[in-house]
């Protein structure tokens, strides 16, 4: 299925499982890294933080701060330890990318530390002029509605003219409520959500499907 792109000219991507495949292990590490940074920095009893993450604000750091004595400061070097060696750069998503007229901006939930070491291992800083990290962003998280916003002040563009590329559908919707074109990665069984408007197996399939 192609996905044609007339009048976008700006591309909001997702980092973690959207720029690399989530496959390759990443993802499950950075879970237990935080799931550990949580049990050293603050008082939540080990058994009780799954649950606990699970029901997380959107602001959770503040709230982490508030609640249960932790320091924002150590936010930056949660991601210290990951072992980003299972993350390759690869030539098509370099073409792809390069190929894409626009644009290109990061839009993640991740700090800036990790962000520019992701960006940098996979060779793909080049391409991306704004990096939006929780630290710029007062630690809010997707999917708060008001960050979108305050993003696309930032950029100085309309939704109408934004794309954002995701692998968590969840984060999809308060873009296609703002009136953004929604690309969903890899997770083809939230295909059928509503405010999702293109999906793709991977973003090197959605690369290759782009007409603009
Ligand atoms: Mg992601």
């Amino acid at each position: 299925m192609s996905c044609t792109l007339k009048g976008i000219d700006t591309f909001l991507f997702d980092l973690d499982a959207t720029l690399y495949p989530k496959e390759n292990g990443v993802l499950d590490e950075l879970w237990r890294l935080f799931h550990l940074h949580i049990a050293q920095h603050t008082n939540i009893d080990a058994d009780d933080i799954s649950a606990f993450l699970k029901e997380l604000p959107a602001n959770g750091v503040l709230f982490l701060e508030e609640n249960h004595g932790y320091n924002r400061e150590h936010a930056s070097h949660m991601f210290a330890d990951l072992d980003l060696n299972m993350l390759e750069p690869c030539g098509f998503t370099e073409k792809g990318l390069a190929e894409l007229k626009g644009r290109k901006v990061i839009f993640t939930n991740a700090t800036k530390s990790h962000t520019e070491a992701v960006l940098k291992k996979l060779e793909l800083n080049h391409h991306f002029d704004y990096l939006s990290y929780v630290e710029n962003r007062d630690y809010f998280i997707k999917p708060h509605a008001p960050i979108y916003e305050e993003l696309l002040q930032v950029l100085s563009v309309q939704p109408k003219q934004c794309c954002m590329i995701e692998d968590t559908a969840e984060n999809l919707k308060p873009a296609h409520d703002l009136g953004m074109k929604t690309v969903l990665i890899a997770n083809m069984d939230k295909a059928d959500l509503p405010y999702v408007d293109y999906a793709y197996p991977s973003l090197l399939d959605w690369l290759a499907a782009v007409q603009q």
